[in-house]
């Protein structure tokens, strides 16, 4: 008898977790401007798996831009970047436009995004100088998120805040 009850509360408990919306790159993919990721520690990844239906997504690919590529950040001007001065705004715009779609197309309202990101970064971003200076702000998919009603925590709020989600 209770194995039948497993075997019929396993898929309902599956359909019952909520999606959440996950930078790439914390998930162990290569996706960072240099090719590299940025993986969650292992512990963390297995208690967020148990717990929510993970949905990957690298707004910066979403939105067209190569891997490897040039790093960027955001210009008091509030465009995106490199530190040529190319101007890559219509991109990271893309990839935040897909991101908020693939939340609505799933129900998403909880996103873990890498910290800093000129797109992902969420509380402080790099000040568009190129001199590693960290000022308040948040990268171009999470304020679209944010201005749409999904709640962001980075990735060094995960671990405390996992401890406070009902299972
Ligand atoms: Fe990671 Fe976001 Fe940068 Fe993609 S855009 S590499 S997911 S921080």
């Amino acid at each position: 008898m209770k194995l039948l009850m497993e075997i019929f509360l396993a898929p309902c408990q599956l359909l019952m977790k909520k999606p959440i919306l996950v930078s790439s790159c914390l998930l162990g993919c290569r996706v960072r401007f240099d090719k590299t990721s940025k993986p969650l520690p292992k512990e963390c990844l297995v208690v967020l798996e148990q717990k929510f239906n993970i949905v990957g997504v690298c707004p910066e690919i979403l939105g067209g831009l190569p891997c490897p590529r040039r790093p960027a950040e955001i210009s008091k001007n509030h465009q995106v970047l490199t530190q040529s001065g190319q101007v890559l705004s219509t991109f990271f715009l893309k990839g935040a436009h897909g991101a908020l779609n693939i939340c609505k197309n799933y129900g998403i309202q909880l996103a873990v995004l890498k910290s800093k990101s000129p797109s992902c970064g969420f509380g402080k971003i790099y000040d568009g100088t190129f001199s590693g200076c960290l000022i308040n702000g948040n990268g171009i998919t999470s304020d679209l998120l944010i201005k749409n009603g999904v709640k962001v925590i980075n990735e060094s709020e995960l671990d405390a805040w996992l401890k406070t989600v009902k299972e």
